[in-house]
């Protein structure tokens, strides 16, 4: 199914809010039981946060390949339709009869027309942070959002974009694919349940003021590690600090940044442990004279990821410490000192490297994008705390989450999407 600007009310079965792998995978589940479904994410690309990573623990395998698949099955699949830059402003109605209210932000750039050929963005003079790479680099006002997007259209950003002022891109472009006059559109779609899948957002490493971040240049955090390490990413791929571009021969993790801390995120976010090691594995494959320390409060690797933990203790260049963080200090040349407290022998370390990665945690975006849905109960962190007849949560909008967790529970939410349908 491709997308397309529809008018008008439009109906299905099933509605899923948020167009990442969870909201896929219950979309897909729905879709392949005979369901009709919509899916609306508000990025202006379907894959959510996985699209951002650089490889899925504990295989060490690129998400696109799954993505891939799942792209590959919703262009098949005339039961699906999706719609981007898309939000639910409005939802009325109970289970079985839902009316739901959907702004459409305007792209600029007719999904139809655009070949995603590129010329448009030669003769953009405005750049902008690229929120894909989480601020590291900068695109064009129009863009495309990432090399393998789908769909693999561009978008102008509306907040920079000169307009009728400039125009470049409009004169540029032989498709005639540009249209700067576009407006937000709003259009209601009758559904009979909805799966809300709206994800996570990474926690604000600024807040954590003793780790250094946003004040030392060579402080990351692992979001900015995955794009870092990726071919796609500001680096191409390579893994150097922010600060001049070195190769940094040793990078300290800091678990639990933020998190298990009543004054940050209280609960633990269940991946942070596996993606420092698995982000350690990437490190030390391309520079294989580094040494990575993991400080870390207990290490959570539960089930079948502890052979993960085993593989990666293999190493001895990856060294882990068990002793919480106190704080990140500047130290000469760029570097810094973790300050930290060694809960086994009880001695504090004062250790020099030339990196450091927060291992931060996984945040509801329901925590603060209050969907007008007000059946939807969330527990004190964001988390959507259970089921109401019609509405039914998957992925880490319910709870921290892998992508196999969330994947599972997406099939489950899918299950009962479809039972409160009438078909
Ligand atoms: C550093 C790091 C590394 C990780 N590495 C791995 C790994 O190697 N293996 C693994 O299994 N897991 C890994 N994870 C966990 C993995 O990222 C999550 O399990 C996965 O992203 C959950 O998918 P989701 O669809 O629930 O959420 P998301 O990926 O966040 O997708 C949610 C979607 O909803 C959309 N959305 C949000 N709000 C709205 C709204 N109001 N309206 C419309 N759309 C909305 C978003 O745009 C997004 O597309 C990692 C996490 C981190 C932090």
């Amino acid at each position: 199914m491709r997308e397309s600007i529809p008018s008008g009310q439009l109906s299905g079965n099933i509605l899923v809010i948020g167009g990442g792998i969870a909201g896929l995978s219950a979309a897909l589940e729905a879709s392949e039981a005979g369901y009709d479904v919509f899916v609306i994410d508000r990025n202006p690309y379907l894959g959510g946060r996985v699209a951002q990573l650089y490889k899925y623990f504990p295989k060490l395998c690129p998400p696109y390949c799954g993505l891939e698949i799942l792209f590959r099955r919703i262009r098949s699949n005339p039961k699906i339709k999706f719609l981007t830059m898309s939000e639910v402003v409005d939802v009325s109605g109970s289970a079985g009869n839902f009316d739901v209210t959907v702004k459409i932000n305007p792209r600029y750039v007719d999904i139809a027309k655009c070949t995603a050929c590129g010329e448009c963005v030669e003769v953009c003079p405005v750049e902008r942070p690229n929120e894909f790479n989480y601020g590291m680099d900068t695109t064009k006002a129009i863009y495309l959002p990432h090399d393998l997007a789908f769909p693999m259209k561009y978008v102008i950003d509306g907040s920079v974009c000169k307009k009728d002022e400039c125009a470049k891109c409009v004169q540029t472009c032989k498709y005639d694919a540009i249209d700067l006059s576009m407006e937000p559109k709003t259009i209601t779609i009758k559904a009979e349940s909805i799966v809300v899948a709206t994800g996570w957002k990474p926690y604000d490493a600024t807040k954590l003021t003793n780790l250094g971040f946003g004040k030392y240049q060579n402080v990351i955090t692992n979001v900015m590690m995955e794009r870092l390490a990726s071919f796609n990413g500001p680096t191409k791929g390579k893994i150097v600090r922010p600060s001049d571009g070195k190769e940094p021969s040793t990078v300290a993790f800091v678990q639990c940044a933020g998190s298990r801390d009543e004054n940050h995120l209280p609960y633990c976010s269940a991946i942070c442990c596996l993606a420092s090691m698995k982000q350690a594995t990437y490190l030390r494959e391309q520079l294989p004279d580094s040494k990575a320390y993991i400080f870390y409060i207990d290490i959570r690797t539960p089930g079948r990821y502890e052979d993960f933990y085993t593989q990666v203790k293999e190493d001895e260049n990856i060294v882990f410490i068990k002793g919480k963080v106190a704080k990140v200090e500047e130290g000469e040349n760029g570097n810094l000192i973790v300050v930290a407290e060694n809960t086994l022998t009880g001695e504090k370390t004062r250790t020099e490297v030339e990196m450091v990665v927060l291992a931060t945690g996984m945040q509801p975006e329901l925590s603060d994008i209050n969907l007008p849905i007000k059946d939807l109960k969330l527990d004190s962190y964001g988390f959507a705390t259970f089921d109401v007849p019609g509405i039914y949560a998957a992925g880490v909008a319910r709870g921290p989450s892998d992508v196999a967790s969330s994947v599972e529970e997406s099939t489950a939410a899918a299950l009962k999407g479809i039972q409160a349908a009438k078909r």
